[in-house]
């Protein structure tokens, strides 16, 4: 019944990160640069930023799931898309916890949190807080359409 199996199909003992429950996806850099566009690796990769009012998703309503446009991971739903006319895609919070890290951006002056895929590590953009927005979370993930692919939900 407590039968514990002591073998890991990975063999991965180095993991730091035991609840991780996403799968791991590690491409090395010529990998990545094969398979991105160099707009997309610039964002994805290098951590980089669209231009604002200039994504593809800024102002999608289609309902459906946004993927990594790098692994495929789903990441967000429409559902917690909302109106925040910063020129980015903006959703009120992740699919799910797992989907996404956070990590403390000090560049430009001012410390960000930054929003990567859990899976892929790619850069997706920022998570701000306490702006006012009036969503359930008062949280903006603002997130270059670039690192994403939206699936249309199929009725
Ligand atoms: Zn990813």
């Amino acid at each position: 019944m407590s039968q514990t199996t002591s073998s890991t199909p990975s063999g991965d003992s180095t993991a730091a990160a035991p609840d991780q429950q996403v799968p791991q996806v590690r491409k090395t850099d010529a990998e990545w640069r094969e398979q991105l566009t160099p707009q997309e690796y610039a964002v994805l990769r290098n951590g980089g930023t669209e231009r604002p009012y200039t994504g593809e998703y800024t102002d999608e309503k289609t309902v459906g799931v946004y993927r990594c446009r790098a692994c495929g991971t789903e990441l967000f739903r429409s559902e917690t898309k909302f109106d925040s006319h910063c020129g980015w895609p903006s959703f009120y919070a992740p699919l799910a916890e797992d989907r996404v890290r956070y990590i403390s951006d000090r560049s430009m002056g001012m410390t960000r949190t930054e929003v990567r895929c859990a899976a892929c590590d790619g850069h997706l953009g920022h998570v701000f807080e306490g702006e006012g927005y009036g969503t359930p979370t008062d949280q903006r993930y603002c997130i270059n359409s670039i690192s994403l692919t939206l699936q249309p939900e199929r009725p």
